[in-house]
């Protein structure tokens, strides 16, 4: 056991045992102490011991550490060498005096005392040299006849059996160190290894994504590296397709997340296994989103696999009781190696944000996304510069009470001009929104509204203003706290700020909205849902929050002289309203005839072309002062 530890103290030892050998060695025979008669004698034997000696050595040099033999070839050197040391006396000691005897049985105790140390890793050897040269000495010396040196020899033999017992305390000491030592050895490999199967899960759970398995974004990337490269001319272009599963925000509101997140799984499943038949390469690019890349030879390659997926996809997933088909919206750009993987991924999913827009499933990055986007960019960039220099203004737009045609309030409406071109807010307010400035963007819009009203309401102290504010913009804890702010510093009635949520935005986020809507309420300011009817919201959701206003959608007033079912939902929708304590706006009236049917319907107000279009801020007071007057002169 431990050969080699064991191995390696021996041989950090044996050179200086060995040499130590041959000085007494030469000591003892060169020395003239004996005579000339046994000169040749003790060369001879010397000769024997540097023999056997160099062969000590040879064991030493040839061998490595790691021969299974080599501590038994280093026993026989020193069984040897023991044997020709024990020969010694028996040799020469007749031609010895006492004194010289004495002298070399110190020599022999002083070296085989050193050889204890030396050699206690192999406790055989230690022993056998301890025995062969003490032992033999002492003998020849108890069985010499001379009653002096007798007791020479019991004390060699009590000095030999004293050695013997430190070898073995020795050896044990060794044994323990060596034992010790190995033990620390395999704890630290158990905790290399423990880091290393740490280092390899962490570096899984870097690269992979935990629900499905599948790569993440950023390891697509990489994976995405190592296909082009292998790609052959056959299948020279890249094919990215960006898979989002549609509406699972449903899903998990419907039957929670739990089952959210089953689909998700199912789906991942499915395109590995497309990966494994078609050699494509997958990952979870976010939410309910996922990224593939393809090699194929031309677009019509594409199709037909994005075809594939499709039909592997238009299965039943089923959890429970629950069973569940979605929809997919697949985008996709199809490119060479010149352009970046991040941007190829990112135009694949400007198709697919194009394709949720217009409602086609499969949408191809062509020219016209190319310029949105362009576009987008551009716009962002101004966007910024312009929020910081507060370079917008407002217009406003009369909401006029129907029965008396007086203005009830005015809808707060943002313009900017960039490059000397009026940018629709439609456009401008949604590249806020997905960059991030649609808060601070937000917040001036406010701070111009509510200062407007201000200097309205010390005219017209009835009149109210309605801000279009964004769900961004609501979600932001700050919100009611700056909106306070505004209305302590500029002493305006709370219930004359309306705040206008369009109904898709409320409905789809309607959890996190909740909450800061009743903020809102509590704070007495009004909320007013804007283009409805373009969602999905419940008399209950609007009797939940007291929803004070319901804007009804331009769409609907646009048909309502020629359309009897358009006409129908305004009326009923009006009934509805009012049976909650809601009131009714119509949007976009541009016609009398439009206005006179919307008075039919008991519509509480009406904003259009018809009264006003969107007028700059003295426009407004003008409108008012003009409209004063007339009530006055009526
Ligand atoms: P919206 O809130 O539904 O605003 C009404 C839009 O309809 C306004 O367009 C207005 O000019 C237009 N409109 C009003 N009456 C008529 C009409 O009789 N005929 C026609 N053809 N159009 C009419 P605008 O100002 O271009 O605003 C478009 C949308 O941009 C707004 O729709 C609103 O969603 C958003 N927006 C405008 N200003 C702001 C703002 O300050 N903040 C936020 N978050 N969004 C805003
Ligand atoms: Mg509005
Ligand atoms: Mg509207």
């Amino acid at each position: 056991m431990y050969k080699y530890q064991r191995l390696l103290i021996l041989s950090t030892n044996l050179p200086v045992l060995l040499a130590i050998n041959i000085v007494i060695a030469c000591t003892l025979v060169i020395s003239d102490m004996y005579g000339p008669a046994s000169k040749q004698a003790k060369l001879t034997w010397l000769a024997i011991l540097a023999a056997v000696t160099a062969y000590r050595y040879f064991v030493h040099l040839y061998f490595s550490n790691n021969n299974k033999h080599k501590l038994d070839l280093h026993l026989v050197g020193v069984v040897i060498a023991g044997a020709v040391w024990a020969f010694y006396p028996y040799l020469f000691h007749q031609s010895m005096s006492t004194k010289e005897i004495m002298l070399t049985l110190i020599i022999f105790c002083g070296m085989s005392g050193g050889s204890v140390t030396l050699l206690s890793c192999d406790l055989r050897s230690a022993i056998a040299y301890v025995s062969l040269t003490v032992f033999p000495y002492s003998l020849v010396l108890i069985t010499s006849g001379d009653s002096s040196l007798e007791s020479l020899g019991f004390m060699g033999i009590v000095y030999g059996a004293a050695l013997c017992i430190t070898a073995v305390k020795s050896a044990r000491i060794i044994f323990s160190l060596i034992d010790n030592q190995a033990k620390v050895e395999a704890i630290a490999s158990d905790l290399e290894v423990d880091a290393y199967t740490k280092d390899q899960k962490i570096s899984m759970l870097e690269q992979r994504d935990m629900l499905t398995g599948l790569l993440n974004r950023k390891s697509f990337i990489s994976a995405v590296t190592l296909m082009k490269a292998k790609k052959n001319k056959q299948c020279s272009l890249n094919g990215f397709v960006h898979i989002d599963i549609e509406k699972l925000h449903n899903i998990n509101q419907n039957y929670g997340h739990q089952y959210g997140d089953h689909v998700i799984t199912k789906v991942g499943e499915v395109l590995k296994n497309i990966d494994k038949f078609y050699g494509t390469c997958s990952a979870r690019y976010g939410n309910d989103e996922f990224i593939m890349l393809i090699n194929v030879g031309s677009e019509e390659e594409i199709l037909e696999f994005i075809g594939t997926i499709k039909d592997q996809l238009a299965v039943y997933f089923q959890l429970d009781n629950i069973r569940v088909k979605p929809d997919y919206y697949i985008g996709y750009y199809l490119g060479d190696d010149s352009i970046s993987t991040s941007q190829a991924m990112r135009n694949a999913y400007l198709a697919v944000t194009q394709g949720k827009k217009s409602n086609i499933r499969v949408c191809c990055f062509d020219k016209k996304i190319q310029e949105g986007q362009q576009r987008n960019q551009y716009l962002r960039y101004h966007l910024k510069a312009a929020i910081d220099a507060e370079n917008f203004f407002m217009n406003f737009q009369p909401i006029v009470r129907c029965s008396t045609q007086e203005v009830h309030s005015f809808e707060a409406l943002v313009r900017w001009e960039l490059e000397g071109q009026r940018v629709s807010p439609d456009e401008f307010i949604s590249v806020a929104e997905e960059h991030g400035l649609i808060i601070e963007l937000g917040q001036l819009i406010l701070t111009m509204s509510i200062e407007a009203l201000a200097e309205i309401n010390k005219t017209y102290p009835k009149v109210s203003i309605s801000i279009n504010v964004s769900v961004i913009q609501l979600e932001d804890d700050d919100f009611i706290r700056y909106l306070q702010f505004l209305i302590n510093r500029y002493s305006i009635n709370p219930a004359n700020v309306h705040l206008e949520i369009t109904e898709t935005a409320m409905i789809s986020n309607i959890e996190k909205l909740t909450h800061r809507i009743i903020q809102a309420k509590d704070a007495g300011v009004m909320i007013s849902v804007d283009d409805f009817g373009t969602g999905f919201s419940s008399i209950a959701v609007l009797r939940n929050l007291q929803i004070d206003y319901i804007k009804i959608d331009k769409s609907y007033i646009d048909d309502i002289c020629s359309c009897e079912k358009d006409e129908s939902i305004v009326s009923a929708v009006t009934k509805m309203a009012h049976t909650i304590g809601t009131r009714v706006i119509a949007e976009g009236v541009e016609t009398n005839d439009q206005l006179a049917l919307l008075g039919q319907s008991e519509i509480d107000f009406y904003q259009g072309y018809l009264f006003s279009k969107p007028v700059s801020f003295i426009e407004a007071i003008h409108l008012l002062e003009r409209h004063k007057k007339q009530q006055k002169l009526a």
